[in-house]
């Protein structure tokens, strides 16, 4: 990436704040946006070690001049307190996952459901009408909630190891959209009628879960037309095989990842990157984590 010798005093400086953040993919990603777009940016990890120094944190980076931030694990909630706005969404899913610097400080926004929605959009998988089944009732799922909520599903269905965990994300959507949201355990999927979108949110599948499914009962892929799993390591989890055999049209997190990567550089920025160029740079991104990965 030789745009880095090009640093100097005009250069805008963004960066990402989270504990860990040596392993985030998130400075290739945005570097390399930059790059393509030849814009004079430069994106840095940050790590911040407690959450008592988030406030800190935030101050300093707002005295420095940094233009935005992608605020990541544990820190998605804590941070909203310290910021001058909140996007509606962003409240809504109760996480920010990035902060773009105003006059007044940096306003938070949650650009994690943009990359989920866009991951759909893009296959022209529509959730408008349709019946979706999320599973994970953690940080992501509440994304998730609110992505099948705002864009106007039939029906939700949450379901979760913690059956209260499940029913609390239940309930913060009812908060704010007026649509059916069901709360279950595992062992009710397949009392679910008609579902359309299965959207897995929780970590297993990756780790030392590798290999495993949190959705043992593989009958329900039979009756699904899309699944989406968060995770994109491994590249293909069992999750997606299962569902890959039974017919479903399979996507896995890394275009969520890109497309939540994308949309912060274009709220950073004030642009909108053309699809053409979006596409250019996902199938870069791709590559290079690919072979990063091998
Ligand atoms: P989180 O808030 O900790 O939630 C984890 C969820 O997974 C909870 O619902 C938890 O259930 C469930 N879970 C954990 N272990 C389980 C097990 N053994 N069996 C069944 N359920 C289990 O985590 P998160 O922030 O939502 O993140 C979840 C995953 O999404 C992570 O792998 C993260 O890397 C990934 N992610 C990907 C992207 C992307 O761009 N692709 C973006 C954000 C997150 P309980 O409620 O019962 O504990």
């Amino acid at each position: 990436m030789n745009c880095i010798s090009l640093i100097d005093g005009k250069t805008n400086v963004f960066g990402i704040i989270g504990n860990p953040v040596e392993h985030s993919f998130s400075p290739v990603l945005q570097n390399t946006i930059a790059c393509e777009l030849g814009h004079d940016n430069i994106y840095v990890p940050f790590c911040v070690k407690e959450k008592q120094e988030i406030q800190a944190a935030i101050n300093g980076a707002y005295s420095l001049g940094i233009m935005g931030m992608n605020i990541t694990i544990p820190y998605k909630k804590e941070v909203m307190e310290f910021l001058c706005e909140t996007d509606i969404l962003a409240e809504q899913i109760g996480a920010v996952n990035t902060l773009k610097r105003t006059d007044k400080g940096y306003k938070g926004y949650n650009t994690d459901i943009i990359g989920l929605r866009k991951s759909l959009e893009v296959r022209n998988i529509i959730v408008e009408g349709k019946t979706v089944i999320i599973t994970g009732a953690g940080g992501a799922a509440n994304s998730a909630a609110i992505l099948a909520a705002n864009g106007k599903a039939k029906k939700i269905y949450i379901v979760n190891r913690t059956v209260d965990n499940a029913a609390k994300l239940a309930e913060r959507v009812s908060d704010f959209y007026d649509i059916e949201v069901n709360a279950m355990g595992y062992n009710e999927i397949m009392s679910i009628t008609n579902p359309d979108i299965l959207i897995q949110t929780t970590s297993v599948g990756m780790g030392l879960t590798k290999g495993k499914s949190p959705v043992e009962d593989t009958g329900i892929f039979k009756k699904i037309e899309a699944v989406l799993d968060i995770i994109y390591t491994p590249w293909e989890t069992r999750f997606l095989s299962d569902a890959k055999k039974a017919g479903c049209t399979v996507i896995n997190g890394f275009d969520m990842l890109v497309y939540q990567g994308i949309a912060s550089y274009e709220i950073w920025n004030d642009i909108v990157i053309g699809k053409q160029q979006t596409e250019k740079i996902r199938d870069i991104l791709v590559e290079c984590y690919t072979q990063g990965s091998k």
